[in-house]
């Protein structure tokens, strides 16, 4: 049978139809109602390979590939791409399939949606994440077939071929099935959480928009929010925004703007009712608190897709290690989490291929081009680096467990020695130690309204979604852009002296679009490019860096971008299209200020590439000493904000660089000198109507933020692992600074 119907499959199908359409028929067992569809399964994708003779020439010519030859890749590719989509599909399958688009829409064009999803039937658990083909809005049975053969092709994207070599998959054992599911034209849409995704409290949570899901999930409305407790079986909470427009689909998506009925209530008592149930249902079937996507249509509500919250467990558990072991190394406990794994050295980009999925990476120093392998990595070990170092920065945005700063683990490890690694306690231990899983909060419900906001740092666009669902943080404290343009192609300056700046624009536009989509319409403080001689160096193009002997004191941060002038104002290009688009959630941050000219030729700037300095904010890292010291000058530049910037507040104030291992004895940023330059700062700008906030590591300190919150800090940025754990904190803080008013009142 080329094609099956959803509702006949269930999860013992997944090697054959994928995990997706899997999913789908399990909702529609227990009467949940799910839009029809029909998954082309995997074993027809081989048969047409078979029958068409292309197998034989497909995988000759993946045979003896090189795949780190992007030039020899890319046209293999291509080649297989084009044989599939000019091949004629057998005719029984080919009718089979418009047969089954026929009976979906009774007889009518209907609009589909389909989805592409690899498969490897010996393997169902192997993940090919990022490696489906989603086409929308397709109608017509000869746009679906066509759709359908474009789905095969995606199992030979270069990303695709080059990932199951990487993998260490065959191309032969992996195959691919095709969901083709029924659109819905919904009237009204949106998500819902079925348990408190902080909390885990028995509370449904539903976010509602006219018209399409797209406008809620691409973060472009506001959306009604409807809070119903399921203990006491009440709505408890009904918050109406100003939705301005919904999508609909016409021929394609077209954007409606809504003026007065914006403003009313989306979801009826009885529709919030419906929806709960059902969201009850499927959490009962799966045993675990539920995100749901759901639409409704002529008054009947579909659930679109379901898959479970990943946060509660993230605010509840901690990891720890069961038993003692043999200790190998110490470091710095970087990014929690314990694993175990086999040890897989990495001393270059090229070596990120025999990093597999579950394995240690271990390396002197992580880069850029390392972050596919730190991935799939189950932790992380490195020589060198601080709290603060990439490859700190960057497995605490991918919750993977890490140690830094051993000295010697590229010597002390051996490749395939199995370890555990505590990334709490910065401890590698010898052999698979047994992981015991600890209920953090099993008595308390962790707080989750502060007056302080409690906002994320982030540097990877790509795990922004991540982040922002799983933390629920207040907003992007700092987004550190240096890593995202890291690992571009060439260096930022070669784009602009190779003429191609507004391609370079494009390039940091896309990146920049996924955080400030993905936290809409909490406020991204965007940092301008700190770029140290040093770590630029190494991109292509980067020849011409200066060769600093104190790159930290050196050409980087406000000072460097505003002597290559041209690469701020691409910054500023990038910055105004998002704007321009409707995303005004949008501040922009300078690193490095120490003295207010650099405030007031950046402003001039920025207003001259069209940024409304009005609309958004605009603010500056307070890092240095000198500026902690003429706070009050800057402000007078007029400044909305300022960020205290900690790590380096604390290497320039105590001359402690802050990647010296052999110094970093002397390195607190909670020495006393420190901590004046903070007080000062904060109570300055506090007299001036300046925001004020933290985005240094020690935002991440409790001991820090206790001290911050009592100084009336407006904001913390914490790094993505440590956001409860710090709303924890300043809650606290709050409630025993309230008591002691009140106290004193008495
Ligand atoms: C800081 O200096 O504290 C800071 C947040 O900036 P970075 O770590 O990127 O230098
Ligand atoms: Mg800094």
């Amino acid at each position: 049978m080329p094609v099956l119907w959803l509702s006949d499959v269930d999860k013992n199908d997944i090697p054959v139809v994928g995990g997706k359409a899997a999913n789908l028929g399990e909702l529609m067992r227990i009467e949940i109602p799910v839009p029809d569809g029909f998954v082309v399964d995997a074993r027809t994708f081989r048969d047409f390979i078979s029958r068409t003779g292309l197998k034989d020439r497909i995988y000759s010519s993946l045979k003896g590939l090189d795949v780190e030859n992007t030039e020899e890749l890319n046209r293999v590719s291509e080649e297989i791409r084009r044989m599939i989509s000019e091949a004629k599909i057998p005719e029984e399958i080919e009718a089979e399939i418009r047969r089954a688009y026929r009976e979906l829409g009774d007889g009518k064009d209907v609009f589909v949606a389909i989805r592409s999803s690899a498969t490897a039937e010996d393997l169902p658990s192997a993940s090919f994440a990022g490696q489906q083909d989603t086409y929308l809005n397709v109608k017509g049975e000869d746009n679906v077939v066509e759709k359908v053969k474009a789905c095969w092709g995606s199992l030979f994207t270069p990303r695709a071929i080059y990932y199951r070599v990487q993998k260490g998959f065959r191309h032969e054992d992996v195959s691919i099935a095709v969901v083709v599911q029924k659109m819905v034209n919904s009237e009204k849409s949106g998500v819902m959480f079925t348990s408190h995704p902080v909390t885990g409290e028995k509370k449904c949570i539903i976010e509602a928009v006219f018209g399409l899901g797209e406008a809620i999930v691409g973060g472009l409305v506001t959306p009604d929010t409807y809070v119903y407790d399921r203990v006491k079986r009440t709505l408890e909470d009904v918050k109406i925004a100003d939705k301005k427009f919904m999508i609909v689909r016409k021929n394609g998506n077209e954007k409606v703007e809504l003026g007065e009925k914006g403003k009313e209530r989306v979801l009826s008592d009885d529709e919030i009712k419906r929806l709960v149930d059902l969201g009850e249902l499927i959490e009962e079937h799966y045993g675990k608190p539920q995100d749901v996507e759901w639409a409704i249509e002529s008054g009947e509500v579909y659930i679109v897709q379901s898959r479970p919250i990943t946060t509660i467990k993230g605010a509840m558990e901690k990891e720890e290690v069961a038993e003692t072991g043999k200790i190998l190394l110490k470091g710095l406990g970087a990014s929690p989490g314990v694993a175990t794994g086999a040890v897989k050295i990495v001393s270059s980009e090229r070596d990120i291929g025999k990093v597999r999925e579950g394995d240690i990476l271990v390396a002197v120093m992580t880069t850029p081009d390392m972050v596919p392998a730190m991935k799939r990595a189950s932790a992380i070990v490195t020589d060198e680096g601080g709290m603060t170092c990439h490859a700190a920065i960057v497995s605490r945005e991918l919750g993977v467990p890490a140690v830094v700063g051993t000295k010697n683990a590229t010597k002390v490890l051996k490749d395939g020695t199995f370890v555990t690694v505590d990334g709490e306690k910065g401890i590698v231990y010898l052999g698979k130690l047994e992981i015991a899983k600890k209920e953090e909060t099993k008595f308390g419900i962790a707080p989750i309204i502060t007056a302080t906001e409690v906002k994320v740092n982030i540097s990877l666009p790509d795990a922004a979604e991540k982040v922002a669902r799983e933390t629920n943080a207040d907003g992007v404290g700092l987004f550190r852009i240096e890593h995202m343009i890291l690992s571009l192609e060439k260096h930022p300056m070669k784009f602009i002296r190779d003429g191609e700046i507004e391609r370079y624009v494009d390039l940091i536009y896309n990146e920049m679009k996924k955080v400030v989509k993905a936290f809409y319409p909490k406020t991204v403080w965007i940092r301008t490019i700190d770029a140290p001689t040093d770590e630029f160096r190494a991109m292509e193009g980067g020849e011409e860096e200066p060769i600093e002997a104190n790159p930290m004191l050196g050409f980087r941060g406000i000072r460097r971008d505003l002597a290559e002038e041209m690469h701020f104002r691409a910054e500023m290009r990038a910055i105004k299209k998002l704007i321009d688009e409707g995303y005004k959630n949008i501040g922009i941050m300078l690193p490095l200020i120490v003295v207010p000219e650099e405030i007031r030729k950046a402003k001039k700037i920025a207003e001259e590439e069209g940024i409304p300095l009005d609309k958004i904010e605009f603010g500056i890292m307070v890092e240095t000493p000198a500026a902690a010291l003429i706070i009050e000058d800057l402000i007078k530049e007029g400044i909305d904000f300022i960020s205290l910037g900690t790590n380096d507040l604390t290497q320039y104030t105590l001359a402690v660089d802050r990647n010296n291992e052999n110094v970093a004895y002397l390195y607190d940023e909670m020495h006393p000198a420190v901590m004046k330059l903070i007080e000062r700062t904060i109570k300055i700008c506090k007299e001036h109507g300046v925001k004020t906030s933290i985005c240094g590591q020690a935002g991440s300190y409790p001991e820090v933020v206790e001290k911050l919150v009592e100084l009336g800090i407006d904001s913390v940025s914490a790094n993505p692992d440590m956001v409860h754990k710090i709303r924890e904190v300043v809650a606290r803080v709050e409630r025993r600074i309230i008591l002691e008013k009140l106290r004193n009142l008495k």
